[in-house]
């Protein structure tokens, strides 16, 4: 069993919350799609726990744009990956700031591995592409080019926050039409899917979400943490803007 975590956004509680429910259920093996940071008012902390723990980390667009610099994003998540930018400068300890530079530097965009590709955005633009729920019927020739660059039967991905299964009909399939079990068949057809985010989800369900990969079958898990702790970090902090905690209750 491997457990799949996505767009942590510095939000510590719920990575460490998501990481004990991995514990509680013996799963060894976590990979990470990206977005560690960005938004959330712990970026280092989370940045420390994800090198420590996951056995794969990508790099997400906000990872890459407190390392390099932000590429269309609006002023709030500008200003957080600015902010982040300084966090990670002011660690006094010379060993870690470096250690933490040179992680996040170091993310790959994919990597593959047998049957499996891992991205945080989509398979042909791996970084910065959404692939939305709604594409299916807005842009349905952009998933199935994107199911066209897949040479593998499963890609798994993150970025927009928002959890389930693509297969090339086009369809988007929501975790609870999957059924009391939350699972999904993987090796019979092409399927993308996206994990959710653990920091910050954004389909109207606060709690955080990540998927287990099991032999053959990948399923989606919710768990809650204490809002208030991120919620209230982040309105103490002056270039956090305080919508960014509001919006964790709310899940969007
Ligand atoms: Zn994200």
């Amino acid at each position: 069993m491997i457990a799949i975590i996505s767009d942590i956004h510095g939000n510590l509680e719920a990575l460490k919350t998501v990481l004990g429910d991995i514990e509680e259920r013996k799963i060894e093996t976590i990979y990470c799609l990206g977005d560690i940071i960005g938004y959330g008012p712990d970026p280092a902390e989370c940045l420390d726990l994800v090198a420590e723990r996951a056995k794969m980390s990508l790099a997400g667009n906000h990872d890459h744009a407190v390392f390099y610099e932000p590429v269309n994003f609006n002023p709030p998540a500008e200003r957080a990956a600015f902010w982040t930018r300084l966090r990670l400068d002011e660690e006094e300890d010379e060993h870690r700031r470096n250690q933490r530079w040179r992680f996040l530097g170091g993310l790959n965009p994919r990597e593959a591995e047998g049957d499996f590709l891992f991205v945080h955005g989509s398979p042909r633009k791996p970084i910065n592409e959404y692939l939305f729920p709604d594409d299916v019927y807005t842009a349905p020739q952009k998933l199935l080019a994107n199911f066209d660059r897949m040479e593998c039967l499963t890609c798994f991905c993150g970025h927009t926050h928002v959890p389930g299964v693509f297969v090339d009909d086009p369809y988007f399939e929501t975790p609870d039409e999957m059924g009391d079990s939350q699972r999904y068949a993987i090796g019979d057809e092409k399927i993308i899917v996206n994990v959710g985010s653990v920091g910050q989800p954004r389909d109207r369900d606060p709690r955080a979400a990540y998927v287990i990969l099991h032999e053959d079958e990948v399923e989606f898990i919710r768990v809650s943490y204490n809002i208030d702790v991120t919620a209230n970090k982040i309105r103490e902090n002056s270039q956090l803007d305080d919508f960014l905690g509001a919006r964790l209750y709310e899940g969007k």
